[in-house]
């Protein structure tokens, strides 16, 4: 069993040969390639819904972290992305504390940039993953239609900081939905989004809702001073079944998780019969795998 060591251990001409032999490509690679999951944020879902989309689609993934990678020794993004088209990458995945790093590394990138979430700013695939499983719920109805006309969704929790809530306002507004954001005045986006209402009642956000899709607070993007406290939140913006009585009767609950169970959400709701919380996970796969293999196809 040949170790390698050390350069005395090369078998120098025949590796040369070989070598060639790839790069020309007359030896036969195994499998469609590598793509790239660049996460310089933790991601439990999202990078475990890609890595499964890749292997589903015959891909290797190739799973970066920066504590693993030279990013730890100050490489830029550009250079990274750079390096991984060098190492002929497919296609790169990146999650990134930075909004707009996606659109950054897009422009020093010779292979699809699919972005796994960048900052507050969006997180697309999620958004697609959370319509598909509401097109789902309500039996599939003719997608080229406006078909969430007249369906109320009441997007509550710490919106300013939500990728996923910016995301899911443009899908969502697009098929037709009454979009309504519901925080604090703090956790409120600076500006409105465009075609959606905004309130910091959560009386009049959840009134008739069909939908509630609760967001966690995203402590990390937060400087101090945003709530007076963790518990007046709870007090105030905890979606409970109490809460939900003045929703729609058929109302169904959502999160993109990680779920912090009795501060956005009360266990009874996360865990009830309302809940799409599961589906919205079993569906990440597809949505990741569809989303890889339209970048790769066109
Ligand atoms: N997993 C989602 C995201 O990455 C939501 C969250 O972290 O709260 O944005």
């Amino acid at each position: 069993m040949p170790h390698l060591l050390s350069a005395h251990d090369l078998p120098l001409a025949p590796m040369l040969e070989r070598i060639r032999q790839y790069r020309e490509g007359t030896t036969p690679r195994q499998g469609r390639g590598t793509i790239a999951l660049l996460f310089y944020e933790p991601s439990t879902r999202t990078r475990g819904a890609f890595e499964q989309a890749c292997v589903m689609l015959g891909y290797h993934p190739l799973v970066l972290t920066p504590s693993i990678s030279s990013i730890v020794k100050g490489e830029s993004l550009a250079d990274t992305v750079r390096t991984l088209c060098a190492q002929g990458v497919r296609a790169i995945v990146i999650r990134h504390p930075h909004a707009g790093a996606a659109h950054t590394a897009s422009r020093f990138s010779t292979v699809p940039i699919l972005n796994a979430g960048d900052g507050a700013h969006e997180h697309p695939t999620q958004a697609l993953l959370d319509i598909y499983t509401l097109w789902s719920h309500r039996g599939y109805p003719n997608p080229h239609t406006r078909w969430l006309e007249g369906v109320k969704v009441a997007i509550v929790g710490d919106v300013k900081h939500s990728r996923v809530a910016r995301s899911n306002a443009i899908l969502l507004t697009q098929a037709g939905a009454e979009v309504w954001l519901c925080a604090p005045p703090t956790l409120l986006p600076d500006a409105p989004l465009p075609g959606v209402q905004q309130t910091h009642s959560i009386e009049q956000a959840l009134q008739n809702a069909h939908v509630v899709m609760a967001l966690r607070l995203q402590t990390e993007r937060m400087e101090s001073g945003f709530l007076p406290s963790l518990n007046a939140y709870r007090r105030d913006y905890q979606i409970t079944e109490a809460r939900l009585q003045v929703a729609h009767p058929d109302c169904v609950v959502m999160h993109p998780g990680p779920i912090q169970r009795g501060v956005e959400i009360e266990d009874a709701v996360a865990d009830g019969s309302r809940s799409l919380i599961l589906t919205q996970v079993q569906v990440g796969l597809t949505v990741r795998a569809v989303c890889l293999e339209y970048a790769l196809e066109n």
